[in-house]
């Protein structure tokens, strides 16, 4: 098969022909339409993730057809259409057996834990736990958000945060997760603030109904707390960096609530944040890890019946020839980008 692969942290990318995988007993192997290429692809390329092993094939954000199922696996045949989300939960421990697939300890993700979807073919493990039938209408690069940044923006905007009507939300980032909460948080009811310091990435958000944007070099909490009448309800760092994670706990009103979903690998240095603010303003801190495979039926609902519209945050779709020069410029273009030409 091709694939992109790298043999060292921060070194040459390129596509190279690799023997195809084998599906475990209870996985498959799927055949990739559609790969996303995600700050956490960039973040594994760097070093930052302690489960990626040299020489590495990453890739985590993807749509494609079965194309082997491994003996144990009863739910899916050779050429189903589906996605995955990034974290495959194991279905048989204490945290599976609650529903909360996605903080599964004994997981696997594909691109980190093994080699990735920025390839002609990737193995998924426990298939009967983890995958996710695609509506026929859902196009293979629209469906490729779902397995990460939409899909994640969701689960943190309405199942973490429990964004109600008429708040205000600022979102601090306006890379592919957080335009895709920011269009999540207005569907909702919300009024966003949107926070990054590209013009392009305010602009899209400002067309994903955003209303009002801030430049990321301006003083964001005073800024937010401006335009919100004293702060936010609800604020997300969806980029995952020191300054947006300090500002976004800096931006809320009393009783607001913050939730971390860009990652914050150590490696790039550790958040302040101020916990004297958390006490005093009853602030609560929330983390937000993906969404597990079961909670997707109502995020597809939204897409089918056009209140959500992740389409329109995939603004470029390359082919792997390009991923790497995609993957090493991450965050130069705004919205998502998606390899959807592998041959
Ligand atoms: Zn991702
Ligand atoms: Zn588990």
């Amino acid at each position: 098969m091709r694939a992109l692969i790298f043999e060292a942290f921060g070194g040459p990318l390129s596509v190279r022909d690799l023997p195809a995988p084998d599906p475990a007993t209870d996985g498959v192997v799927v055949e990739v339409a559609a790969s996303g290429i995600c700050r956490s692809d960039w973040h594994g390329w760097q070093g930052h993730d302690p489960d990626v092993v040299l020489p590495h094939v990453p890739g985590h954000e993807l749509a494609g057809t079965v194309a082997a199922v491994g003996h144990g696996v009863r739910r899916w045949r050779v050429g189903d259409r589906v996605t995955v989300p990034f974290v495959n939960a194991c279905g048989r421990c204490a945290q599976c057996a609650a529903g909360e697939h996605q903080v599964c300890p004994n997981q696997t993700q594909p691109g980190f834990t093994h080699w990735g979807s920025l390839a002609q073919f990737v193995a998924l493990d426990a298939a009967d736990v983890n995958l996710v039938a695609l509506p026929d209408e859902l196009s293979m690069s629209t469906a490729a958000t779902l397995g990460c940044r939409y899909a994640t923006a969701f689960r943190a905007v309405v199942q973490v945060a429990g964004v109600r009507p008429g708040e205000w939300v600022a979102v601090h980032g306006c890379g592919g997760v957080g335009l895709s909460a920011v269009q999540i948080a207005v569907a909702a009811g919300a009024r966003v603030v949107a926070v990054d310091v590209a013009a392009g990435a305010l602009e899209l958000a400002r067309r994903f109904g955003a209303a009002a944007t801030v430049h990321g070099d301006d003083d964001v909490p005073a800024a937010v707390a401006d335009l919100t009448g004293g702060g936010a309800h609800v604020s997300l760092d969806t980029l995952g960096a020191a300054l947006t994670c300090t500002n976004s706990v800096r931006s809320l009103r009393p009783r607001g609530r913050h939730v971390q979903v860009g990652l914050l690998p150590p490696a790039q240095g550790r958040p302040e944040v101020p916990m004297e603010r958390v006490i005093a303003l009853e602030l609560a801190l929330l983390g937000s890890h993906g969404m597990a495979a079961h909670a997707y039926p109502e995020l597809l609902g939204l897409v089918a019946d056009g209140r959500l519209r992740p389409q329109e945050l995939v603004t470029r779709e390359i082919g792997l020839d390009d991923a790497g020069a995609a993957l090493a410029g991450m965050g130069a273009e705004p919205g998502i980008t998606v390899v959807t030409a592998f041959g």
